[in-house]
């Protein structure tokens, strides 16, 4: 593995776990004094002229406005928060389809709250009717996905070093 690439867990000026860059990204905000180094898990990076520590943590010396992580919403996206399932009958179909719970036609709105997974059976069994007036039933009510401070780790795994930095896994 390339160290330059290796994952550095990125806090925030408060201590709050913000998001992840790699050893490359974390030197330069170092060498511009932007941010401090809390654990250095992995000695030294040496060039011609200077040996530099190889952080893992690092901490910002400004505090960054968390931004609002806003979930676009899309089929796959609704197929993903429903896991794949019928959200009528809970069958697990890769022919999945988009039902608007309330029927767009009667009101229903295109939300994250009224959009859910349906099978085709479904779909054309409810057709342009809302699950009361076609008898059948939400196995759950949708909602919208909240953001959550595990999609960090979504796509890489925390290290060791990261742990008593990081709350919820501690
Ligand atoms: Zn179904």
């Amino acid at each position: 593995m390339n160290l330059l690439k290796s994952p550095v867990l990125v806090l925030n000026q408060n201590y709050e776990p913000l998001n992840i860059c790699d050893v490359r990204r974390a030197v330069i905000l170092l060498g511009r004094g932007k941010a401090e180094m809390l654990h250095n898990g992995r000695g030294e990076l040496h060039t011609a002229t200077l040996s530099l520590p190889i952080p893992s943590v690092i901490r910002l010396q400004y505090q960054v406005r968390r931004p609002f992580i806003y979930r676009r919403l899309s089929r796959r996206e609704i197929f993903m928060r429903d896991h794949h399932l019928c959200c009528y009958c809970g069958k697990e179909t890769r022919e999945l389809t988009l039902d608007h719970v309330v029927p767009r036609h009667q009101g229903g709105r295109h939300t994250w709250d009224n959009v859910v997974s349906a099978c085709i059976r479904c779909n054309h069994k409810k057709a342009g009717l809302t699950p009361h007036e076609a008898g059948m039933t939400l196995l759950r009510e949708p909602r919208a996905p909240r953001p959550s401070p595990y999609a960090l780790f979504l796509h890489c795994t925390p290290l060791e070093d990261w742990r008593p930095y990081i709350p919820w896994l501690s």
